[in-house]
């Protein structure tokens, strides 16, 4: 990477204002340039035609404008799409994107690898290498959405890592691309998931910027939470739960919780009936989420017959409740399934 220009797609609008001012241009300039680049999607400084002479000479050799490169493409039959991106120092990252008929969604990664273990999920048997610059994160939109041409509407960091282990990072790029010059994504339609982690699931309560939160929950109890998911040992689900309840007072945001089905595991009417209770008077939704089996585990995925009775128990006891459609399932779109049969 060519380290002393400026990396663009990590800039916030103010820090582009400040570094213009104290050069003697215009604040306003920042927002001029953040147009032609993430709306006109133009990075030649010479064809930004309403920026003066002057700052048309400044421009040149001050940022660059890297994001990551697309090594594979995978296309599902349902055009659910899968791709590998290589970073600058060769580290593979996974990306995928979702149509719907509300617009294209893009799961992205916050971090290469993950330290949190979880019993079931591909990216963790690879731990965690680094986080992501905030220009990475950007920069998974901006590879894919010239691919294919079209806009990305909504955003969900769900793809490989745990978002509040680099929480720093992915706020600068909810702010960058919340940014109305910039790529416009709306708070509603930006969702970070976490597997829990409670000091950040306060300070994200507390950001101007209200995205919203998804919880990574998948069991009702400490016992099989901390089985399956190891960060349950530090923060037991009684306070995620209260954390939560602190994030819906502060925001009135409903948080949704993300439930994957694992047949014999967690998908039993004792555990929905469990569910109920934890979640009871909570203004929350429940997504439960059909498994993508990963072949070096033992996990299988509920069939839908059984899916159905968890959903009957759930909306029986007033509880809002939607069962995922699985997709992309043929082109390996779990997490960190890709990335896993590549050698890097
Ligand atoms: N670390 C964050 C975000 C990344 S994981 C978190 O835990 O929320 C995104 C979601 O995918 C989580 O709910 C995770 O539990 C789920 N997931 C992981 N492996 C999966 C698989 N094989 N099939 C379906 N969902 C999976």
């Amino acid at each position: 990477m060519t380290t002393n220009l400026l990396d663009f797609y990590g800039m916030s609008l103010a820090e582009l204002e400040e570094f213009l001012v104290d050069n003697g241009f215009k604040s306003y300039n920042a927002s001029q340039i953040y147009d032609w680049v993430y709306q006109k999607g133009l990075t030649d400084v010479n064809e930004m035609s309403n920026l003066s002479k002057a700052l048309r000479a400044f421009l040149p050799g001050k940022f660059h404008f890297e994001f990551p490169v697309i090594a594979e493409e995978h296309i599902s039959q349902d055009d659910t799409r899968k791709y590998l991106l290589k970073l600058h120092d060769g580290h593979l990252i996974e990306t995928v994107l979702m149509r719907h008929n509300y617009g294209n969604s893009l799961c992205v990664t916050s971090q290469v690898g993950c330290n949190m273990g979880c019993a079931f999920c591909a990216s963790g048997l690879k731990k965690r290498q680094r986080n992501l610059l905030p220009s990475e994160l950007v920069g998974q939109i901006i590879a894919v959405s010239n691919r294919i041409i079209e806009r990305i509407s909504h955003v969900v960091v769900m793809g490989t890592g745990e978002p509040f282990d680099n929480y720093d990072n992915v706020i600068k790029f909810i702010r960058i691309i919340n940014e109305n010059k910039g790529l416009a994504i709306g708070q509603r339609h930006i969702t970070v998931s976490t597997c829990g982690i409670v000091p950040m699931i306060l300070k994200y309560a507390d950001e101007p910027i209200r995205s919203n939160l998804a919880i990574s929950l998948h069991a009702p109890n400490n016992l099989l939470r901390s089985e399956l998911m190891p960060i349950n040992r530090k923060y037991p689900l009684e306070n995620v739960i209260a954390a939560c309840e602190e994030y819906f007072a502060k925001t009135s945001r409903r948080v949704t919780y993300e439930y994957i089905l694992l047949e014999g595991v967690n998908d039993l009417e004792e555990h929905a009936t469990e569910l109920s209770k934890l979640l009871q008077g909570q203004n929350c939704y429940v997504n439960l989420i059909p498994y993508n089996q990963v072949n070096e585990f033992q996990y299988k995925s509920t069939d839908l017959d059984r899916a159905m009775r968890f959903v009957d128990v759930l909306m029986k006891r007033k509880i809002n409740v939607t069962l995922r459609k699985e997709q992309g399932s043929d082109i390996q779109a779990a997490c960190g399934q890709l990335r896993l049969k590549n050698p890097l």
